[in-house]
């Protein structure tokens, strides 16, 4: 008989988080010098750092809009990012995570400015403990504002789980393993104030009703999240300023 994970005791999680609690979150923007724009972002046990080059040239050349720039998403995890070690290059799920990712990000980016370019996101993940692909998308917003890509507003992403019947923001790994249902958000966030969801995946399963719940918790860790992106950038143009003085 499989032996049962208690993920909730007495309303606490096995981290000492209460069901509505992120875990702790870093950001650090420009930390690249050869990018255009760069970060470097932890939640909880997730590292991952996110590299934005352009508008540049598109190469290869066919792959050239006139109308538009072209935005393209790498979501890579390290070998060594993972208990048992990852095979190096793209699989079938980065492949996924890096399509929803770009699609998310492009909705919000002004393409239409830049025809024939292209917008180029890497994100790598060097340290995995669930909901890296919201951490890298948390980090590849910041690295499109540190760029200076022209955007509709910010991307904020943040999931939701739920283990032992109750519903919690971000899950760690343990709850990712063994809970009943992963569902990762991404929001857009316009003047402070989520306009619409740009990316929601799902695996497990929810009632109508918790599903609506997990969207309401899901905003209230996203506006969390959104004032340390903000604060990361205003940080990084502070020390530039500093530094020019
Ligand atoms: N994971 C792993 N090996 C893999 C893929 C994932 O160990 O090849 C772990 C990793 O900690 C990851 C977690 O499983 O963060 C959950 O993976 P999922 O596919 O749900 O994506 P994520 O939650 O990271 O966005």
């Amino acid at each position: 008989m499989q032996e049962e994970v208690k993920l909730i005791v007495d309303g606490r999680r096995i981290d000492g988080r209460l069901p509505d609690e992120l875990r702790p979150i870093k950001i650090e923007a420009g930390v690249l010098k050869n990018a255009d724009g760069s970060c470097y972002l932890e939640m909880g046990k997730n590292k991952v750092m996110a590299a934005v080059y352009g508008p540049r040239k598109v190469q290869p050349k066919h792959l050239a809009d006139p109308t538009q720039a072209i935005v393209r998403y790498r979501y890579n995890m390290a070998p060594f990012s993972v208990e048992e070690r990852k095979r190096p290059g793209p699989d079938r799920r980065s492949v996924e995570i890096s399509k929803v990712s770009r699609e998310a990000l492009e909705s919000i980016i002004m393409k239409e400015l830049f025809p024939r370019s292209s917008i180029d996101i890497f994100v790598e993940v060097l340290q995995a403990d669930a909901g890296s692909r919201t951490a890298c998308l948390n980090a590849a917003s910041v690295a499109l504002v540190d760029a200076g890509i022209p955007m509709k507003g910010i991307i904020t992403s943040v999931a939701v789980a739920k283990v032992d019947g109750v519903l919690v923001l971000d899950p760690m790994k343990e709850e990712d393993n063994y809970g009943e249902a992963d569902i990762p958000f991404a929001f857009f966030i316009r003047n402070g104030k989520i306009e619409s969801i740009a990316l929601l995946q799902m695996d497990g399963r929810v009632t109508k009703e918790e599903l609506m719940q997990a969207v309401e918790l899901a905003k209230k860790g996203a506006m969390e999240i959104y004032k340390l992106q903000r604060e990361a950038i205003m940080r990084k143009y502070r020390v530039e300023e500093e530094e020019e003085e």
